[in-house]
């Protein structure tokens, strides 16, 4: 059996045991047996710089659920978040992606955005001049089909409730929303920023890369609160991370291990605690030389 069709036996199996695990939020919400698909992704190749880094790559994220995409350094994690988010430099030459049954394979970021897709980036860029209040009511006015008077968006006139509720749930402080974007922040409180604006934007599919890097634990457990308390059973998640300890707090239905750009194996939430263990050491001697 090649390795492709190992995972996919693999996401099968860890989805029929998801099947079971939502059965009880499916039926309260009068939902079909199959929790619908957020996310897939068919078999994505995606090229930097006329290199190709991510090399067929399928995944499909059903609402409610959360899977983590594992893997050491310049395995190709970030240019998957990247590409899902359409950014420009990363070409996707094969595949494509599918968000709510809608192809936006052709789309551009922006677009992907008002449907629903948000991305944590791992480095989140500094912008002086832009506060964060402003940016976020940006980001949230965007997303809104253009022409109508503002009045008319429940989500503008409400945009300070919402902020304001978004604060408390990541623990920041109100002062926060007059500062320029992320202009002398920590690491950590970048990534609260992140999150922050998940929790305004509210994402049918949140993609978090590296959310966890430059966190301490109280930040680590804050930033896990909010993911937790954004996705629902209706949403989807996708969390990249380099290490185990976020799996902790934000526990994953499914975990993937990326591997020179591609899935070379995918379980349950155990397998974080078993590359804890083994490092990534053993997967690479049997996945390691993949031509390209
Ligand atoms: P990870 O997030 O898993 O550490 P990345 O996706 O950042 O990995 O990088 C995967 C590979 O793609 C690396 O070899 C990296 O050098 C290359 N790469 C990523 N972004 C670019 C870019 N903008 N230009 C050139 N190479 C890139
Ligand atoms: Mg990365």
């Amino acid at each position: 059996m090649s390795a492709a069709h190992q995972n996919a036996a693999h996401q099968n199996a860890a989805h029929q045991n998801a099947a079971h695990q939502n059965a009880a939020h499916q039926n309260a919400a009068h939902q079909n047996a199959v929790a619908r698909e957020i996310l897939k992704i068919s078999d994505l190749h995606v090229s930097v710089s006329g290199k190709e880094i991510i090399r067929g790559v399928s995944l499909t994220v059903r609402a409610g659920e959360k899977h983590a995409i594992m893997g050491p350094n310049g395995s190709g994690k970030s240019t998957l978040a990247n590409a899902l988010m359409g950014h420009p430099s990363y070409v996707v030459t094969a595949g494509q992606v599918e968000l709510m049954g809608e192809d936006i394979t052709p789309l551009a970021p922006d677009e992907r955005a008002r449907k629903g897709l948000f991305l944590a980036f791992q480095y989140p860029v500094t912008v002086p001049g832009v506060t964060v209040a402003g940016f976020l009511r940006m980001a949230v006015k965007s997303r809104l089909p253009k022409g109508a008077p503002e009045t008319d968006h429940p989500e503008l006139r409400n945009f300070r409730k919402t902020l304001g509720e978004g604060f408390s749930l990541l623990q920041m402080d109100r002062s926060f929303a007059t500062r320029y974007l992320n202009e002398g922040f920590s690491g950590g409180e970048k990534k609260r920023l992140e999150i922050l604006q998940m929790a305004v934007l509210k994402p049918k599919m949140a993609v978090l890369d590296e959310t966890d890097s430059g966190l301490d634990i109280d930040a680590l457990r804050v930033v896990s609160a909010g993911v937790n308390t954004v996705c629902g059973p209706d949403t989807g998640a996708l969390v990249v991370t380099h290490y185990q300890r976020l799996l902790d707090y934000i526990k994953p239905d499914f975990i993937h291990v990326l591997m020179h750009g591609r899935i070379v194996k995918s379980g349950g939430p155990e397998m974080a605690h078993e590359l804890e263990k083994t490092g990534y050491d053993p997967l690479e001697r049997e996945f390691g030389s993949a031509p390209s």
